[in-house]
């Protein structure tokens, strides 16, 4: 399969498209951002990388990250987490607060806001720095130590967190927080802020399409189940209120975030990121998924 002749021809066709919605605005940092801007880069299990447009510009993860934090509470606490978070679809929105009452505290999976803070707050309890261990996680993943938090939109976030407070104060009231709320919080907000560029994310979730294992360092990571079940996961929680459309359109597991990013992973195959600002009504950026719809779409590959 000629990847590099698809992402080419899928790139062009886009960069003409006009693209509707804008860019996330609740956290004002993020507003900032030419909503215009778009890069895709595709990354084969066997080393082959291709890259187009702004797809080595650093953008905002957001709730990408979420993937990683799910990978390291995983990895140092087992199956215990299921306790405190369930796999389900919520078919809500990312911030909703209403399934989480009628569900005594416990989130419907580590993807919405409310699932990712208990993650936060077990990776609180479980490390010692947590702030620097996580970003050492982040740079191991990506063969790379430029990745960063950025402080100026942790604080645009937080100073406008009104929705992720309301979310763990009902969790501390069912218990299921142990930490400071403050400090889960700050530290959910500086997960949350990371820098990537489509190239070290396609880089970064390469284990997640080689069962555990980075391919080109062939350092192991999490197991090989453990690894599938985060694939499940994003299958079925990835995109919000959206991640049925995700799969029917499209047909990988991937995660978005409302910076614009989306990243998606054939097992066995190839990683891809695509960066494009302006979001649908879901949160979803426009362009990332019409560009991994075209992807599967020609190269008639996904996991169905
Ligand atoms: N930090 C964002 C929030 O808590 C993440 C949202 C997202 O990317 O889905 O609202």
């Amino acid at each position: 399969m000629d990847f590099k002749t698809i992402l080419k021809e899928v790139y062009t066709d886009l960069l003409q498209t006009k693209s509707n919605g804008q860019p996330a605005s609740y956290i004002p940092e993020l507003a900032n951002i030419d909503p215009d801007k778009f890069g895709m880069h595709y990354c084969s299990v066997n080393g082959e990388h291709y890259g187009l447009g702004d797809h080595q510009e650093k953008f905002s993860v957001q709730s990408i990250i979420k993937v990683i934090s799910l990978c390291l509470a995983f990895k140092t606490e087992g199956v215990k987490i299921w306790k405190r978070v369930g796999v389900e679809p919520s078919g809500t929105p990312f911030n909703s607060l209403v399934q989480l009452e009628h569900e005594q505290g416990i989130p419907r999976n580590p993807f919405i806001n409310a699932g990712a803070i208990v993650i936060c707050d077990i990776l609180l309890s479980q490390l010692d720095k947590p702030k620097e261990e996580f970003l050492n996680f982040v740079n191991q993943l990506a063969l790379n130590s430029t990745i960063q938090y950025n402080p100026k939109i942790a604080a645009s976030e937080k100073d406008h967190g009104y929705r992720n407070a309301a979310l763990i104060n009902m969790m501390k009231s069912f218990g299921n927080i142990e930490n400071p709320i403050e400090d889960v919080l700050d530290f959910y907000y500086d997960i949350c802020s990371i820098e990537m560029t489509c190239e070290e994310l396609a880089q970064t979730f390469q284990l997640f399409a080689n069962n555990g294992c980075i391919p080109s360092s062939k350092e192991r990571v999490i197991t090989t189940s453990q690894s599938k079940r985060i694939n499940a996961i994003m299958q079925l929680c990835g995109f919000y209120d959206e991640a049925g459309e995700f799969s029917f359109k499209v047909g990988l597991p991937g995660k978005s975030g409302v910076g614009g990013g989306i990243v998606a992973i054939h097992p066995g195959e190839y990683t891809v990121a695509v960066w494009s600002p302006r979001l649908n009504k879901k949160g979803n950026s426009y362009k990332g998924i019409q560009a991994l719809e075209m992807l599967t779409t020609k190269s008639e590959l996904s996991i169905f």
